[in-house]
């Protein structure tokens, strides 16, 4: 069976898991990448990236992760896309699944991300798909000529209500605060964007409707006011929780489901994690990147040290 154990598998695919894989296959650690089935991460919903460092006019996003998958293979490391199920840590060679098949490695790097944030709401998950989404590029075109909101008052809020102005024909901002977190830059393309319109201080509170979504329950938090708001589609962008679900009781895992980590050590002796799952901060696709060197080369180094390399 000792063949069968890798020296490195990899648990996901976006610019973290890509970028380990890139140096995991130049230290020749020979690294297994169980990509899942949506392989390539958050980018693959993107449109254009401007400020990947490398491109002056700026990449596709899908083109830049399919790019780093054909880099990973080119320098030797094995890509499956498959979605990993099932962990178990608790041996030196630790195990991981993917559906029935059963993989073995003596290190490990956790690089799956995280999933939209969803407001728990009623008629949310009723409606899901069906007037409610999480992703402006993927599902903008169904909205043509309709009215629409996003929910949030970061910078993917800011992103997908202009790019949403391609389809729809007024796009409504909701957002609990009086001002966006959003950087600058992004805030000003919304403020000169006339199909959009902010609703400050308000909170949605039920998403309405029949077949498809008609209307959302809406809470002005200032003026303590309830109203409604006549929509076709609510999209949210209120953030990212971390895929930590399958990883409880094999690693340490904070309340909220964020792993512990120090730098990208996990609790356990030679998991390692990286991206998303260890950055709260920055959430950028190049953070992510640089975040997944550094566990390469940490899992490189812990595997010499330990003679296992
Ligand atoms: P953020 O965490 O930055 O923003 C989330 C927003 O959603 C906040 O305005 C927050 O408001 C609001 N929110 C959170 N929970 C709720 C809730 N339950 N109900 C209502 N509103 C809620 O997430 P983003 O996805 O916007 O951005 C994540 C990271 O990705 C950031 O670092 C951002 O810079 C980056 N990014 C960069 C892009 C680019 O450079 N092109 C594009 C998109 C994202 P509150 O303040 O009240 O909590």
């Amino acid at each position: 069976m000792t063949d069968n154990v890798r020296k490195l598998i990899i648990l996901g695919s976006g610019p973290a898991g890509l970028t380990a894989a890139i140096y995991a296959a130049r230290g020749q650690l020979q690294p297994l990448v169980l990509a899942g089935e949506k392989y390539g991460g958050q980018l693959m919903n993107t449109t254009l990236v401007e400020n990947w460092p490398g491109n002056k006019n700026g990449i596709m996003g899908p083109s830049l992760m399919l790019e780093m998958i054909e880099q990973a293979k080119n320098q030797g490391a094995e890509i499956i896309n498959k979605s990993c199920t099932r962990v178990d840590f608790s041996a030196a060679i630790k195990k991981v699944w993917a559906g029935a098949e059963e993989f073995q490695a003596r290190a490990i790097i956790l690089a799956v991300g995280s999933s939209p944030r969803t407001l728990g709401v009623a008629g949310e998950a009723e409606f899901y798909g069906k007037g409610v989404a999480t992703c402006a590029t993927c599902d903008g075109a169904f909205y043509r000529d309709k009215v629409v909101a996003i929910v949030g008052g970061g910078d993917s809020a800011m992103e997908e209500a202009n790019f949403l102005t391609k389809f729809a024909r007024r796009v409504y901002i909701i957002h609990r605060q009086d001002t966006f977190n959003a950087s600058k830059v992004m805030q000003e393309k919304v403020f000169h964007n006339d199909q959009i319109e902010i609703i400050w201080n308000t909170e949605v509170k039920a998403v309405l409707g029949d077949q498809t979504v008609k209307k959302l329950k809406i809470f002005n938090n200032k003026a303590k006011q309830e109203s409604e708001l006549a929509v076709g589609g609510m999209f949210l962008a209120i953030g990212h929780i971390p895929n930590t679900k399958i990883f409880q009781g094999q690693v340490d895992l904070a309340e909220a489901g964020q792993i512990i980590h120090d730098g990208t050590k996990t609790s356990k002796e030679g998991v390692f994690a990286t991206g998303e799952l260890i950055d709260k901060k920055y959430r950028q696709a190049i953070v992510s990147a640089g975040l997944g060197a550094q566990a390469a080369i940490d899992a490189e180094h812990w595997l010499q040290s330990n003679n296992l390399a």
